[in-house]
């Protein structure tokens, strides 16, 4: 294959000054560890970048593009001389190699060095007409050629290339700051986390575990599912928080009515996430609600569960409809994680009749009845955290303990 050179590019930057700087800073270092054990070398101008391939499998290179946000759009490339005589015999040999059959194309020219001889229509007739004289399966279409032949002059350089490569966008993972993200083990969140980190929202993780009313298996479930988004992290690792949850849950069984037992049970969430955002120095929440998916997802149940915190809450979801979540939850490889049976907090406990409009001052009414402080002080004191690598082999049921016990004792190792 000819092509020794990938040309990434990062869109139009809508940052401006130290921020622009920041960007690329941190673009660079997350394609720099997304491509660790490669012989690749990445080449950072101030528009672009590019990664010399070394003779590295650009399959895999690729691969390991796909998750690196902030970057919009790739092209293979060949680099060259920028030197008309060369110029021409590499684009003869690239379209041998892309074009074996008879194929319509066109020739584009760019250059950001106005001091060249040639001016850029100058070049593209000149390399057309070269190219169309010895290739003899290639004719030419201006308005719908099958290949555009792309050629950009760059001081002494030359990069040519027939395709551009749609990729993740957004903005580079960290670049934004960091967010809590709540991780049940279902569809929806793990994608909220993808969407946050790639619009560039550092994440840690926040699962609320109530074993043993729920089984080893949605705590594993949500280790695992943490690994694939760590996959997208700024150093492929994430930090996972293990919120004991099983006191809460059931003294709110005992003490609030069951139409307000989920209300309340989110509400509780929300003060712990946002203690524990707070710890961990989080700028916002994220969740997976959408708007009406479920009786909590309300735009009234919203507004009164939302009550009890300050933080900022990202919804990255809040307006996406299921199919195109699952569509997502597939590309990020989570689906079929997500859609493992097992139960976690919300699903071992569900009311015949919550209430779809609960209303904050019976909230506050229904939360006097019971002191819950100290058994949410309690939860975040005996939280376990610990560090998901993307190749974590961590394996909680082979431990056959409590998700709490064994934590603690991977932290204590
Ligand atoms: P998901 O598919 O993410 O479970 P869902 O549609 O089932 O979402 P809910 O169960 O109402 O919705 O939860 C809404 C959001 O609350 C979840 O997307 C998640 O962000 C958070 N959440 C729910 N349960 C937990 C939990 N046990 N631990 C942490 N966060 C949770
Ligand atoms: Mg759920």
């Amino acid at each position: 294959m000819l092509y020794n050179q990938i040309l990434v590019r990062f869109g139009d930057l809508t940052l401006k000054g130290k921020n622009q700087k920041e960007f690329l800073h941190r673009l660079y270092d997350l394609m720099a560890i997304k491509m660790q054990g490669l012989a690749v070398e990445i080449e950072n101008t101030y528009d672009r970048i590019y990664i010399h391939l070394n003779d590295c499998e650009v399959e895999e290179v690729i691969q390991r593009l796909d998750y690196v946000s902030g970057i919009s759009s790739y092209s293979l490339v060949v680099k060259c001389k920028n030197d008309i005589q060369t110029i021409k015999t590499t684009a003869l040999e690239l379209m041998k190699e892309i074009a074996v059959k008879d194929t319509t194309f066109k020739v584009e020219t760019k250059r950001a060095n106005k001091s060249y001889p040639l001016h850029s229509m100058e070049v593209t007739r000149a390399v057309a007409g070269y190219v169309l004289a010895n290739h003899p399966a290639l004719h030419v279409d201006v308005h719908h050629p099958e290949v555009t032949l792309h050629i950009e002059l760059k001081g002494n350089d030359c990069y040519l290339y027939n395709t551009e490569i749609k990729a993740m966008g957004g903005y580079p993972v960290g670049v934004a700051g960091k967010g809590l993200l709540m991780l049940s083990g279902g569809i929806d969140s793990p994608v909220a986390g993808y969407l946050a980190m790639k619009q560039g929202v550092e994440i840690e993780c926040v699962h609320f575990e109530s074993t043993p009313l729920t089984s080893i298996e949605s705590a594993q479930k949500v280790v695992d599912l943490v690994k694939k988004l760590a996959k997208y992290a700024p150093k492929n690792k994430i930090n996972l928080h293990f919120v004991p949850f099983k006191e809460i849950h059931m003294a709110l069984l005992e003490h609030i009515p069951e139409s307000y037992n989920i209300t309340i049970m989110r509400r509780m969430m929300y003060r712990i996430a946002s203690k524990l955002a707070e710890k961990k120095n989080c700028l916002c929440l994220i969740n997976g609600e959408s708007v009406g998916q479920v009786a909590s997802q309300t735009l009234q149940s919203m507004k009164t569960i939302n009550y009890v915190t300050n933080f900022p809450i990202l919804r990255p979801l809040c307006t996406y409809d299921k199919v195109d979540i699952i569509q997502l939850s597939r590309k990020i490889d989570c689906y079929d994680l997500s859609i493992k049976p097992f139960e976690d907090c919300c699903t071992v406990y569900v009311p015949k009749a919550p209430a779809t409009a609960p209303k904050i001052d019976k909230c506050e009414t229904f939360e006097k009845k019971f002191d819950f402080d100290p058994l949410v002080t309690e939860a975040v004191e005996h939280t376990n955290s610990i560090t998901i690598d993307q190749n974590s082999d961590l394996d909680l049921s082979l431990l056959g303990l409590e998700v709490r016990e064994v934590i603690f004792e991977l932290k204590n190792q």
